[in-house]
């Protein structure tokens, strides 16, 4: 592959530079370094980012919305109404709806993807092999992580251990969870400590549902900081969604966004789904379901936005864009200042980067792999702000998307 160069890019810290590539990586970045460089864009001034993570996404039940039976809008009735769909799927369906919604994400500046796949007694092993079948498909435009996500429980539904297993063993990366979800604080417990074993038996990462209720009382999270702690695994487990911490107590929320800050937690907030899906029962003031974003930030916790879903049981929007979610959850956790902002970016790029464990190979820095995207805007308020798509995006180095936007005002 040849040099290429991007010339004259606003950086992520404000500065001015030219950037270059050489095959998948940054190789130099700093004013004028690709003055000699044939392969050329230039950047204008336009903003240069890494290119997005969207680290919590479920790829398996993208694009069923039209398939489904409407529902009471709460979490328990989109897990039912997409039974007889799961029971349904071929590989090949949950393949080519994944693929669309992978291209589609990838078209406004994602090119990694983390996608929870339900492992249970509906669907048996189906949507893992159509998302890693998917995953094969798109190799040349995005980097797809895979995560077995017991989605029915572990312990309510017998015979989701083994399937569990039998995921990680087809090639699943990270070992998920949803111990809210057991009947019982015992068999909460128990599925948290079940699948840490699993974790370990797979030297695998841990990326769990959490709490996804409005029910203030619920403490599996606190359940995942301590098992983190006993089984050493900081640093390598993600909660998503997080909900109920909204609506528990001060005291306990502010122990556990500790325990979180201590053990290398990091924290997947999903408003644009949850603000639809939670305090369905509520009449009045309605609880939202977003996760303590601001409280868990000043603690020092590390807080990603992810898409969660598209067009699914849970949620009718989503296109797989980060940028709409970076808005969305940036009205929803009230993130306004200058540097709020800049953590509404952190949570779309360097915050998942971390659950990744990317290290230096994430960023514009030489050395990183050249994930990259080009806005025409300048920085980053002007970017989220007018929500116009990058002009190209650059995976390992190669350009996979470019995208025009042209608008007349006539008269
Ligand atoms: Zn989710």
């Amino acid at each position: 592959m040849t040099r290429q160069a991007i010339i004259d890019a606003t950086l992520p810290d404000g500065s001015r530079a030219d950037v270059v590539i050489d095959g998948e990586r940054v190789v130099e970045v700093g004013p004028g370094v690709g003055a000699a460089v044939e392969a050329r864009v230039e950047a204008a001034g336009g903003l240069l980012l890494p290119a997005y993570i969207d680290t919590h996404i479920h790829l398996d039940k993208v694009l069923i919305r039209d398939q489904l039976v409407e529902h009471d809008g709460t979490l328990r009735g989109a897990i039912e109404a997409i039974h007889a769909a799961k029971r349904a799927y071929t590989v090949d369906d949950v393949r080519r709806r994944a693929a669309e919604v992978i291209r589609c994400s990838v078209l406004t500046g994602t090119t990694r993807l983390r996608s929870h796949v339900d492992v249970d007694t509906v669907g048996g092993l189906v949507p893992i092999e159509g998302v890693l079948a998917a995953a094969r498909d798109c190799a040349g435009i995005a980097e797809v992580r895979t995560i077995a996500f017991p989605q029915e429980g572990i312990l309510r539904d017998p015979g989701t251990a083994e399937l569990m297993v039998a995921a990680m063993e087809a090639g699943a990366d990270v070992v998920g969870g949803m111990p809210h979800w057991e009947q019982g604080e015992d068999d909460q417990r128990e599925h948290v400590r079940w699948c840490f074993e699993l974790a370990r038996r797979f030297d695998a990462d841990v990326d769990m549902h959490v709490d996804e209720t409005d029910d203030g009382s619920v403490r599996t999270l606190a359940m995942v900081v301590d098992e983190t702690e006993r089984t050493g695994w900081q640093g390598r487990v993600t909660v998503g969604h997080v909900c109920a911490l909204s609506a528990a107590d001060d005291d306990y929320a502010a122990r556990v966004i500790a325990g979180c800050a201590g053990a290398g937690i990091v924290v997947v907030s999903n408003p644009v789904t949850n603000l639809v899906l939670q305090g369905r029962g509520d009449h009045g003031l309605v609880r939202r379901g977003t996760t303590r974003v601001r409280e868990l930030l000043a603690a020092g916790v590390g807080v990603a936005f992810g898409q969660d879903c598209v067009q699914d049981g849970f949620y009718p929007f989503g296109r797989g864009d980060l940028l709409e979610v970076a808005l969305v959850s940036a009205h929803a956790a009230q993130l306004t200042t200058g540097a709020e902002l800049r953590q509404a970016l952190a949570a779309v790029t360097t915050v998942p980067a971390t659950a990744w464990r990317l290290g230096d190979s994430y960023g514009v820095s030489a050395g990183a792999r050249a994930d990259l995207q080009l806005y025409a805007a300048a920085g980053w308020p002007e970017v989220l702000r007018l929500q116009d798509p990058p002009r190209a995006v650059w995976f390992r180095g190669r350009t996979v998307a470019r995208t025009t936007v042209q608008r007349e005002l006539l008269g």
